[in-house]
Formats: structure tokens, C-alpha cells, sequence
């Protein structure tokens, strides 16, 4: 079982199209929320991903931008994005976000999907003090997590915890990274930010989990961020969204 696993996709189109196309073959999609906001093709990336996807979390942007929750949470910037996103989502695309699940979500195959961490989908896990309650108490021993934005993981392993972290050398070609699984090890990985990656590399982010083989290799791939830039600004968003798209921050 290959499952490609994707998150935080944030109404980017180009960058979701450019993971689609370079994916390596898997048997299934995973998606660990954040489909829209920021980003200025919300219906577009919510009706490319429903047919694709066999399992998905709600992220904290899904529930704000359907009306699940109110905008007071988020800073100014995620306020524009998502006042800008309601207007712009259609009736159904909102109903489609609004029934998402909530996280954590435990497909058969065994490592629970959430968006934020196993014990509060919109607590964010970025760094090895908040790795280690979700490690020690997640219903898995592999979980799969976004919200952060940041590529990579944690590990706990006789009662160690330590950061995980793909090494590339930063260029703008495809790149991937492995990691072999061990059977005694608790995991949380987060295939990074498709849409919108805030690890200093502007690629958009995926993983491939291979359950048979037992790794995941994490990916970059390079998109037409001009394209998603151009339609941004056009679509009367903030400036600072199609700017930190170029940095990756
Ligand atoms: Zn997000």
C-alpha cells in the first residue's frame, strides 16, 4: 500500500497540479487539511482533490472558511484570506469542507491522520516539547500530521524523542528524501505544505508512505509560482500571500 500524502494545500492549484504530476505511483491520496484560503483557486483545488482523495482531515482554514468556527483565532492576514475565501467558495464546495472529518481519523491500513496533533486538531507540534504528548498518546504508532507548514517529524524510540528533518541541497529541481520506518518506533510526519511551505523552501511539499516497504520519502517539486502569484494579486488578496510564496516563510 503507496498512499500519497498531502496537506495545507491552501488554494494553491499550480502547486497541487505540479505534486499530482510528479507523485510517484501510489494506491491512494491522503489529505491532512487546509485545502483552502490564502491561496485564490479555493473551488478549483476543493473539486480537484474530493474525487482523488480517499482519506481527509478538516483543518483549522476548512472549519473558518465554511462557518464552522468564527475568524477570532487567526491574525490579520489569515482574516483577509479567509474573509476573501468565503466570499469566493461556492454553496457546495462549503458544504464539502464543512463535513469533513474531525481528526484524529484511523483508516484501516493504522497510522491516524490529523491535522494539527492527535490530542487538538489545531494545536501545532513544532518542536520536540510538543512532540512529545502526542507521541507517548496518539492511538498509532504512525501519525501523519500538517498545520505547520514545516516538512519533516518526530521520532520517539526508547523513550528518546528527536527531531526528523529531509536534507536537500535547496535547488529548484524535484528532489525527494527517504526515511526507513523501524517496527518498534513511534512517528509523527508531516509531509509539509503543498501550497504554502514556511521551511525556507519554496517547492511545494508531499511524502509518499510506503507501508509494504515500510518508508516514507518526503518531496519537493518546483511549480509555476508565477501563475499562483499572478492570481493572487488579480484576485485582490493581500500582497504579503503572493510574496512569501517566493521564500518559502
Ligand atoms: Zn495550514
Amino acid at each position: 500500500m503507496r498512499i500519497l500524502l498531502i496537506s495545507d494545500v491552501h488554494a494553491n492549484l499550480e502547486a497541487l497540479q505540479a505534486v499530482l504530476d510528479a507523485a510517484p505511483v501510489h494506491d491512494a491520496v491522503w489529505n491532512l487539511g487546509d485545502f483552502v484560503s490564502y491561496g485564490a483557486s479555493p473551488n478549483e483545488v476543493v473539486e480537484q482533490l474530493v474525487p482523488l482523495q480517499k482519506v481527509a482531515v478538516r483543518g483549522n482554514h476548512d472549519k473558518a472558511a465554511s462557518g464552522i468556527t468564527d475568524l477570532t483565532d487567526f491574525n490579520p492576514l489569515a482574516v483577509s484570506a479567509l474573509e476573501w475565501t468565503r466570499t469566493h467558495l461556492s454553496a457546495a464546495n462549503g458544504q464539502v469542507l464543512r463535513q469533513l472529518a474531525q481528526g484524529p481519523l484511523l483508516p484501516v491500513e493504522g497510522p491516524a491522520c490529523v491535522h494539527g496533533s492527535p490530542l487538538d486538531e489545531d494545536a501545532y507540534i513544532q518542536s520536540r516539547r510538543d512532540a512529545w504528548r502526542p507521541l507517548m498518546e496518539s492511538p498509532a504508532r504512525i501519525t501523519l500530521f500538517g498545520h505547520t507548514h514545516l516538512q519533516g517529524g518526530y521520532m520517539l524510540e526508547d523513550q528518546q524523542c528527536s527531531a526528523l528533518n529531509p536534507i536537500y541541497k535547496q535547488g529548484d529541481r524535484p528532489e525527494s528524501f527517504m526515511l526507513k520506518l523501524e517496527p518498534e518506533v513511534r512517528y509523527l510526519l508531516n509531509p509539509g505544505s503543498v501550497g504554502q511551505p514556511r521551511d525556507s523552501d519554496w517547492r511545494a511539499a508531499f511524502a509518499l508512505l510506503d507501508l509494504d516497504a515500510m518508508q516514507l520519502e518526503w518531496h519537493r517539486v518546483p511549480y509555476d509560482l508565477a501563475e499562483t502569484q499572478a492570481k493572487i494579486r488579480k484576485a485582490g488578496l493581500p500582497e504579503r500571500l503572493a510574496i512569501r510564496l517566493a521564500s518559502g516563510r
